[in-house]
């Protein structure tokens, strides 16, 4: 089954761009997943084409007009009606890798691209729109969010990474950062790899893995770490209370 992927943009022409080349570009050859990109100009009903307009109480830069938007929106539903549609926006959900798991199992998914100051935000009341964002960083448009979205869901597909196994240990599947890599040359600049991992005892490596994932993640990203701890936590006193209750 083919992944389709549907992007309600002012520039077409970005996509498949990167996400041609390399793992996503073979697989879009082999028709693992689709790519159709949507004019919203294309929506627009005055003879100029317009898409957009100045912001309701001053202030600089355009809004993206909600009439225009919500035509571009319907045609996009009637053409994917069973995918999420999703808009790009610093003012959404940040975007969890099991989130992009969720999509990848998914049909597909419709993500509108914002340019200028963003949506006129009645399109979002009008419209079953799943607002996300990358990050806490300004980008100049949706379009580089959506190829970083499609990249994390199309390497999920079936078929599409090398090795089966890949995947699973990366960083967040398991609510941790991954452990760090080392590979040749055994010396550099005066720099050695951890011992451990030349030992070739696989239980060994597996517990400096694990220790370092976790190391790692409580000193990088204390906010991932309280969160896995939580539900450990969870998880541990759901495991006593069933112990309770079966006495
Ligand atoms: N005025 C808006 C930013 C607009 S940036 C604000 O301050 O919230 C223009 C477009 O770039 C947005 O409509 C959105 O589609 C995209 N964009 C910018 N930053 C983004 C982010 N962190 N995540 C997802 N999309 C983003």
């Amino acid at each position: 089954m083919t992944f389709r992927a549907q992007i309600l943009t002012l520039y077409p022409e970005m996509f498949p761009g990167p996400l041609g080349i390399s793992i996503a570009g073979r697989a879009l050859e082999e028709g693992v997943w689709s790519c159709q990109p949507i004019q919203i100009r294309d929506f627009a009903t005055d003879k100029h084409r317009t898409v957009d307009d100045t912001p309701a109480g001053g202030g600089a830069g355009m809004v993206l007009r909600a009439d225009v938007l919500a035509a571009a929106v319907d045609h996009a539903l009637t053409a994917l009606p069973d995918a999420p549609l999703l808009a790009m926006t610093p003012r959404g959900k940040p975007l969890t890798q099991a989130r992009v798991r969720q999509l990848a199992r998914g049909p597909g998914v419709t993500i509108l691209c914002g340019r200028f100051e963003g949506f006129d935000e009645r399109i979002f009341e009008a419209r079953p729109i799943e607002e996300v964002s990358m990050g806490d960083i300004v980008l100049s448009g949706g379009e580089p969010a959506a190829l970083m979205l499609l990249d994390a869901c199309i390497r999920l597909l079936p078929g599409v990474m090398g090795a089966a196994s890949s995947g699973f240990e990366e960083s967040f599947e398991n609510g941790l950062l991954e452990y760090p890599h080392y590979t040749r040359p055994a010396e550099w600049e005066g720099r050695t790899i951890p011992e451990v991992l030349r030992s070739g005892d696989h239980a060994k490596i597996a517990a400096w893995r694990k220790q370092r994932a976790e190391d790692d993640t409580r000193l990088r990203r204390p906010d991932l770490w309280e969160r896995h701890e939580g539900t450990r936590d969870q998880s541990a006193s759901g495991a006593r209370r069933k112990t309770k209750k079966d006495k």
